[in-house]
């Protein structure tokens, strides 16, 4: 299945699109393609850093309005041409690199707020809006969407349901996919579906699910419906020591059955503890901090304060108080803006973000550690994301290989010595940055070869022509180490 290719007139349908959404909106000048030919998945910075030019889309196009889009998409069916969405550019794993050519549909121009429906408390956006300029639309209303990613700044509400993201305060408001109550999406004959913005659904599958987490492969979301939230009456900020990761967890769990959901819990292995607390408090060996912010009506903070402190002190720690935690809120966007991750010549780096139950989580965290660290790179580690049954790991690395092939060798060993580990584990290959090109090769194993035939079937049978998004998720063409550029 591999229909779609870069072998189209690309003037006559540049001149086309020209007609529908005028010159302005257009382009197939060089430095947008090369532009367009990132993301802000490391290794592609790494590879753009060395001037390596690929994954360059022939076109770029910003429509303005849904029928523009189905217009676009129907075209692009007629005539088999690939279609990549783009809505922020800021994701992690290549997701909007065009890998076999094709037109870029830049969404950002679909930035409007449709509805704020403030007896229902919901919110309906177009997808181009970016995460912040709906929380600044809500803030001054007197309202939150509860969605904070780091990417914030960066990313727009397409891409958060295109990739499943969660905001760094989860455990409260949920995941993106816990927030969208309706979606509009072009499918990729340019017909439109629609699933009713309702509380709940028994009426067979939710369909919304479908295209939440599906990358751009099944259709495009115009539009979103998503529950928003009363801004927080109070907040208080609170941090703990303990004297190792065990314990920390330990905390942890005993949170969430005492049925406690903070806005914000955070716990640091021993390494990123360290760095965290550096300006506080030098940590005796093996400890780890937790972060926690409580945000909710003063009664309620007021009673998850003295209960988590009772149960965090009673599993041994020390408590730092409110500082460490609230220092990484407020200064939690300056490694990002602006990257301090540009490590000049040499260097690697990247996130492994994967999850799993309790049961498995710290032997999950041990097995990705030793191998990772085994290839010669350094780590250090967070759990961002707590459930009542388990948690999410993001395991940074950090290393030094010289030469550009030696360093792509290395990127991709750490990868694939991580990502074994995880799987072996029995956790999820990926908790919030999805899959793009970067974990393409992994959907068979996540899924296993029933789940990954029927995800490929779906496609199929939605996209006959392969024309959205080939490659990503690994559906609808050849493995993505043999196409052009290869990762
Ligand atoms: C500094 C930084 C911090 C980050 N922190 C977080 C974090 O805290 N939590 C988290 O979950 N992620 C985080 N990420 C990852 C990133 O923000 C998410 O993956 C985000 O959801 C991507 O949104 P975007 O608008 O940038 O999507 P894009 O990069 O534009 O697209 C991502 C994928 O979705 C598809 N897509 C985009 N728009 C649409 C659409 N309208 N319809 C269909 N498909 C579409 C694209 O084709 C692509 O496959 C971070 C990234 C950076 C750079």
């Amino acid at each position: 299945m591999s229909k779609a290719s870069t072998a189209f007139n690309v003037n006559r349908v540049k001149r086309q699109l020209e007609v529908w959404l005028g010159k302005d909106n257009v382009s197939a000048a060089e430095v947008d393609k090369i532009c367009y030919s990132r993301d802000a998945w490391p290794l592609r910075l790494i590879r753009l850093g060395r001037l390596v030019l690929e994954y360059q889309p022939d076109l770029i196009v910003w429509p303005q309005t849904v029928e523009q889009v189905q217009k676009i998409v129907r075209l692009a069916n007629q005539e088999r041409i690939p279609l990549i969405p783009v809505s922020g550019a800021g994701g992690v794993a290549g997701g909007t690199l065009a890998v076999t050519g094709g037109i870029a549909v830049d969404l950002k121009k679909m930035n409007r707020v449709l509805e704020f429906d403030e007896h229902s408390l919901t919110v309906t956006v177009e997808p181009g809006i970016l995460g912040q300029e709906l929380e600044e639309y809500l803030e001054i209303r007197g309202y939150t969407s509860g969605h904070f990613p780091s990417s914030i700044f960066s990313s727009a509400l397409g891409g958060f349901a295109a990739t499943r993201s969660a905001g760094v305060l989860s455990s409260k408001y949920g995941k993106i996919e816990d927030m969208i109550t309706g979606l509009e999406v072009v499918l990729p004959t340019g017909d439109l579906l629609r699933t009713k913005a309702v509380p709940r659904s028994s009426m067979g599958p939710d369909l919304k699910q479908l295209f939440i987490g599906s990358e751009g492969t099944y259709g495009i979301i115009t539009e979103l419906t998503l529950r928003v939230m009363p801004l927080p009456q109070a907040t208080k900020f609170a941090s703990f020591l303990f004297p190792d990761l065990t314990s920390g967890i330990s905390a942890v769990k005993q949170i969430f059955r005492h049925d406690l959901k903070p806005a914000l819990i955070r716990l640091y292995d021993e390494n990123e503890t360290r760095f965290v607390l550096g300006r506080f408090k030098s940590p005796p060996e093996g400890a780890c901090v937790l972060n926690l912010m409580y945000s909710a009506t003063k009664p309620l903070v007021q009673l998850e304060n003295r209960m988590i402190t009772k149960i965090c002190k009673n599993t041994g720690s020390e408590d730092l108080g409110p500082g460490p935690s609230k220092h990484w809120w407020e200064n939690r966007f300056d490694l990002y803006y602006p990257s301090s991750l540009n490590m000049g010549p040499g260097m690697l780096y990247d996130v492994l973000d994967v999850a799993a139950s309790f049961a498995n989580l710290e032997k999950m965290y041990w097995a990705m550690r030793e191998a990772i660290e085994a290839t010669g790179v350094s780590t250090m580690s967070h759990f961002s994301h707590f459930y009542p049954d388990g948690g999410n790991i993001y395991v940074i690395f950090i290393g030094h290989a010289g030469e550009p092939e030696a360093v792509e060798t290395k990127y991709n060993e750490v990868w694939q010595v991580g990502l074994e580990a995880a799987n072996q584990a029995g956790g999820t290959l990926s908790h919030q940055h999805g899959v793009g090109l970067l974990k393409a090769d992994w959907m068979p194993i996540e899924h296993g070869a029933s789940g990954f035939a029927l995800l490929q079937a779906i496609k199929s049978y939605l996209d006959p022509n392969n024309i959205l998004n080939p490659g990503k998720l690994g559906l609808g063409t050849a493995p993505v180490k043999q196409q052009k550029g290869g990762r």
